[in-house]
């Protein structure tokens, strides 16, 4: 409990006990004394996703793990409204994010989970003052100018942009306290506390479908929460993918951003896990769940169905591994013919092109065949595990 002995730092103290009981109270008094205004209700969205946003898609998947590239006035919007979310600088939120995965639930881990919700979530951030900070683990952040102008001036920023500007555009419509109610101090809160919750709940309830390593967790209605970072059990598996919800149909608006901005051309080289080892984490994860199940069942029983296991799993890797063969067979006579295009004046291109045609001819073939087989023993494998679970222990 090292942390615990640390002095509290009451500046943090203070703000994050007093904003939650200052937004409630102004909230409620205002609101039956003037009633709300549709601007309130905007200003308040608005600085909810910009400033929330920035903070799951800018400090978290682009500066913390550098998931994608993004164009610098992108990489500005971060900074500004990732400022005005009040958690502290990108520098300062990056590096402690680095140690929570290096170290995660040890006692390096700054909001480590295995102290429990309180801790995880909030009480961490008591003790945290500013003068004790290292920075060896953003070495790549602190290049960037930006970043230190930020580190320099986020509370000001914070000030001007967070709170200025809800209490000016409230002000447009004679409303200037309601619009910094609405849009600076609740719209803080709400995004504290849905980034807290995924240091908190996202290691404690949910599913574990990718590692059981540690304590992250996957949740559909946290995701819903944190805008889409509650699909946290697979971000700590695969930390570099720009995605934490990975199917088209789990909400990750932070993924759709990120996408939307990449359709646009303002970021690029958005990381993405190969599918076949995302289904391989699966399948080991899957592996520990089979073999707890055979060590509850009779051992005469568990002997075969081990033996029937194994020999799923192993036709399972083996189709995986020629997947994977021909998807990158593909993709480098890709790039060869993409090389080649400039020299098209030549006339033995002409012959190597077509080389090249007929080579990714076949390899698409062989991938399409790998593809159903990966599918063939994807369904036995399942198949093999239902059996399994229906057996009395
Ligand atoms: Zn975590
Ligand atoms: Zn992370």
């Amino acid at each position: 409990m090292a942390r615990t002995q640390k002095p509290l730092y009451w500046p943090n103290v203070l703000f994050l006990t007093l904003s939650p009981l200052a937004a409630l109270i102004g909230a409620v008094v205002y609101t039956r004394l003037y009633g709300i205004h549709p601007l309130e209700i905007t200003l308040f969205l608005l600085m909810f996703f910009a400033t929330g946003l920035s903070i799951t898609g800018g400090y978290h998947r682009h500066f913390a793990h550098v998931s994608y590239k993004a164009h610098p006035l992108v990489r500005l919007f971060y900074l500004i409204f990732g400022a005005c979310a009040l958690q502290n600088s990108v520098l300062n939120w990056a590096s402690d994010h680095r140690n929570h995965h290096k170290y995660v639930d040890t006692e390096r881990d700054p909001y480590n989970a295995a102290l429990g919700f309180w801790t995880s979530h909030i009480g961490w951030i008591f003790y945290q003052s500013p003068v004790d900070r290292s920075f060896t683990n953003v070495g790549d952040l602190l290049r960037d100018q930006w970043v230190r102008w930020q580190h320099r001036y986020h509370w000001q920023v914070a000030v001007v942009v967070g709170f200025g500007f809800p209490l000016l555009a409230g002000a447009l419509i004679g409303r200037p306290v309601g619009g910094l109610i609405w849009g600076g101090l609740v719209r803080v809160v709400f995004v504290h506390h849905m980034t807290f919750f995924i240091n908190s709940l996202a290691h404690m309830w949910g599913r574990q479908p990718y590692a059981r390593t540690d304590t992250s967790r996957d949740s559909w209605w946290l995701a819903f929460l944190t805008n889409g970072e509650g699909y946290h059990n697979f971000h700590h598996r695969f930390p570099s993918d720009y995605r934490n919800g990975i199917h088209w149909y789990q909400w990750d608006p932070t993924k759709w951003m990120i996408w939307a901005l990449h359709a646009v051309r303002m970021t690029e080289r958005l990381h993405r896990i190969p599918p076949h080892l995302i289904l391989k984490a699966r399948v080991e994860v899957d592996a520990i769940d089979a073999e707890m199940h055979l060590q509850r069942i009779a051992p005469e029983l568990g002997v075969s169905w081990r033996q029937r296991l194994e020999a799923a799993k192993v036709r399972m890797d083996h189709a995986m591994v020629q997947w994977a063969e021909a998807k990158a067979k593909i993709r480098e006579l890709k790039e060869t013919a993409w090389k080649d295009s400039e020299h098209t004046r030549h006339a033995a291109a002409d012959e190597a092109r077509r080389a090249v045609a007929t080579a990714r001819q076949h390899w698409k073939a062989k991938l399409q065949e790998y593809e159903s087989r990966l599918k063939g023993a994807r369904n036995e494998w399942r198949l093999l595990l239902q059996g399994l679970s229906n057996i009395p222990a």
